[in-house]
């Protein structure tokens, strides 16, 4: 059993760019969020997949009825944070103040007991070993922001579901989906890697996990999906993460939705506690 999640943030939620992008221009640009993610649902909803959507709590507080439609496609909601800023950048307090005002944006927009987080870029990391035990004191029972990547998080991370404990806690951590290539890890479960995989390979890589008893975890974009995606200048390495392989992703993830076999969040933090010996790691 495998899992789908979904980042709900604007083509314009870019980690690291200010300039025209810059937070205090958001309100100002052109949103695209609500037609692509219909179009993600839809997807989905053809595929008969159900999903987690991490939502943007200045998403959330600006469309409202995305929370709705998400939740009445019978989808779960977690938080992608409020501002969508690193967490490792923030202070504790601050990322304390940024997830309790996501939280208050996606009640308000009709979610109750959200308890799943995902951070922007994955980046809960060594640079933010308080963050875990910042979100189990916000009642917070799984995370999904931990790559097993270099640059975002670490090669070395878990590549498989596990408890981390904190000082306030045990979380349940649920990595994505990444593979051997040429010597590298790739990400294969999200980003350039998924869009530039043949259907066929992202498969084959989810049941190896599955193989050797994981969940492969794949995470995807609304502006992933968007037929015609504003271009701005960026820097090359987000160029490369934005615009690399975008023709055609749409046709690619619907054959790995229609042919793989998904659960939800929810099922696998499920099956991590219940499990007779859980693989527990320190956060
Ligand atoms: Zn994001």
């Amino acid at each position: 059993m495998n899992l789908v999640t979904v980042d709900v943030e604007d083509w314009f939620h870019i980690c690291g760019c200010g300039g025209p992008l810059a937070e205090e221009h958001w309100e100002r640009l052109p949103s695209r969020v609500i037609s692509t993610t219909e179009r993600l649902l839809d997807c989905l909803d053809r595929a008969g997949v159900t999903a987690t959507f991490f939502v943007v709590g200045w998403v959330a507080e600006r469309f409202p009825q995305i929370v709705t439609r998400i939740l009445g496609a019978g989808h779960e909601v977690g938080s992608h944070s409020a501002r969508h800023r690193r967490v490792y950048e923030l202070t504790r307090e601050a990322f304390g103040d940024d997830v309790r005002s996501s939280v208050r944006a996606l009640e308000t927009a009709g979610a109750d007991a959200v308890r799943a987080f995902r951070a922007p870029e994955w980046s809960i990391n060594d640079r933010a070993p308080w963050a875990l035990g910042e979100l189990v004191a916000q009642g917070f029972s799984v995370d999904a922001s931990m790559a097993p990547l270099r640059i975002v998080g670490d090669i070395n991370y878990p590549r498989h579901p596990h408890l981390r404990s904190t000082p306030r806690g045990a979380i349940v951590e649920v990595p994505p989906l990444v593979a051997d290539r040429f010597g590298h890890v790739m990400p294969l479960g999200w980003g350039w890697g998924l869009r530039m995989s043949s259907p066929r390979r992202v498969l084959a890589t989810m049941e190896r996990a599955n193989a050797q008893g994981w969940a492969a975890m794949l995470a995807v974009h609304p502006w992933e999906l968007d037929p015609d995606p504003p271009r701005v200048r960026l820097s090359p390495r987000l160029h490369f993460s934005h615009y690399f392989c975008l023709a055609g992703f749409e046709a690619r993830f619907q054959e790995v939705l229609k042919h793989g076999t998904f659960t939800t969040l929810g099922a696998i933090e499920q099956a991590v506690r219940s499990a007779a010996d859980p693989c527990v790691f320190a956060a």
